[in-house]
């Protein structure tokens, strides 16, 4: 992002301290990509792209050389040759985020979490931080010391503006927008910088030549809606610096993928269905985490000759469980047989995504596909099981504990050459490394 603006906020100068709406919008710097280079010391101040495929996170010596998450590693190596592509870890970026919103949690009374961003909410803590300059810059000092991460803060009266002033003071910077600036900093902005603009609304936008957030605010509230939709109306307030959505404690995703390409296309049903139950359950195990549960799953499936097949199903009633998950899992891939060609790409998306009901209640019309583990008693008994499961492998790593069919996606086990290049995974503590890592929502 370029800087057409830059008000920042010095140590000795404060926002003013009147009582009003204050969020602290805080973002790891090069997430990923400064996580390998803190747990590889010879790769602190080279070019590093964490990936498989495609770069999902690059440290700033690689981004000085035009490469951006996104960017397919083979032009970002011809970009950059000396650039170092390591596959992503993510359990351990979860570890190192966790550090820091436990950080958050200890010095803000409302936060909200997401991979690698924190929003804080400082509304009402005058009181206790009457400088909040010098405050934010102990909580980054601290967040630095304990996990050797650097951290960007952005501070504004909603949590638009501090996550857009943070933007402008990338990285280790402290940015505050006065509400005075605001309008000036907003009219400039390319409007994908809003939130809510993904490449679908841009270009929707650019087809009616609508590239500035001033152009935008030109369009009515109901010309937006009749557009975009409920996203429409949003917008239609958000290009005017209103921003309600309020801070929840606990981020609710609106869907959790797992998806990998092999590195040889796999014709092997058994492998597939191996590879099917193993992101089933890295997703599944995600929902648990945090205290979540899916209410539709689809499957996702490209063939060697670029085919892509998707199928959608409810899942009745919603479960965080490996056994009803995996099952539904596979009897999509069933119901999408009849084609002969082999496989590139498998992914699992789970979505309808709720906070865990405490207590679970049968469906009494279900059908076998829609409900494959109805039975309470067997769903309480899988709930403990899993419970311990997932205890053992938050303490040593998902790879601790593996399904039986697992095993035959690993490289370096007996299994028979010709799968293992087929396959083509390797296995760390964390579990098996996928090709295509799901390290984002
Ligand atoms: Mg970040």
């Amino acid at each position: 992002m370029s800087t057409p603006f830059s008000p920042s906020i010095s140590p000795s100068i404060s926002p003013s301290m009147t009582p009003r709406p204050l969020i602290l919008h805080l973002d790891i710097d090069a997430f990923f990509a400064s996580v390998e280079q803190l747990r590889n010391p010879r790769l602190a101040g080279q070019p590093v792209a964490v990936g498989s495929g495609v770069i999902a996170s690059c440290s700033y010596e690689a981004r000085e050389h035009g490469l951006k998450a996104g960017m397919p590693l083979g032009q970002a190596l011809r970009k950059c040759p000396p650039l170092v592509i390591v596959r992503g870890h993510e359990s351990i970026y979860r570890c190192y985020a966790t550090r820091m919103f436990e950080i958050c949690h200890n010095w803000s009374p409302l936060v909200e979490e997401h991979l690698d961003e924190a929003y804080c909410d400082l509304t009402g803590t005058e009181r206790i931080y009457p400088d909040p300059a010098k405050e934010i810059a102990r909580l980054r000092a601290q967040i630095h010391s304990t996990t050797g991460l650097t951290v960007t803060a952005g501070l504004g009266r909603n949590r638009m503006f501090a996550r857009l002033i943070g933007k402008f003071h990338k990285p280790d910077g402290l940015g505050y927008l006065e509400p005075e600036q605001e309008e000036a900093l907003l009219l400039r902005l390319p409007v994908e910088n809003l939130p809510g603009v993904g490449p679908r609304t841009v270009e929707i936008l650019a087809n009616l030549g609508i590239e500035k957030v001033e152009q935008l605010r030109e369009l009515s509230r109901s010309a937006l809606a009749g557009l975009l939709g409920r996203n429409g109306e949003a917008l239609y307030e958000r290009c005017r610096g209103e921003d309600h959505r309020p801070l929840g404690g606990r981020e609710i995703p609106r869907s959790i993928q797992r998806g990998t390409s092999f590195d040889e296309d796999v014709s092997c049903p058994r492998t597939l269905d191996a590879m099917i139950e193993y992101l089933a359950e890295r997703a599944a195990r995600n929902l648990r985490q945090r205290g979540l549960e899916a209410g539709g799953i689809s499957l996702q499936i490209a063939h060697s000759d670029h085919r892509r097949d998707r199928r959608r199903i409810v899942l009745s009633p919603p479960t965080a469980l490996d056994p009803s998950i995996i099952r539904t899992a596979l009897a999509l891939r069933r119901s999408m047989e009849g084609r002969r060609t082999a496989i590139r790409f498998v992914g699992i998306q789970l979505d309808r995504i709720r906070l865990a009901a405490t207590f679970q209640q049968g469906d009494l019309f279900a059908t076998d596909l829609d409900t494959p583990q109805t039975d309470p008693q067997t769903n309480q008994r899988w709930k403990r099981i899993l419970e311990q499961v997932d205890q053992i492998r938050m303490r040593h790593g998902h790879g601790a504990l593996l399904r039986g069919s697992a095993l035959a996606l690993q490289c370096g086990d007996n299994s028979d050459a010709e799968k293992r290049g087929r396959v083509g995974l390797e296995r760390d503590r964390h579990g098996l490394i996928l090709r295509t890592s799901c390290l984002t929502r």
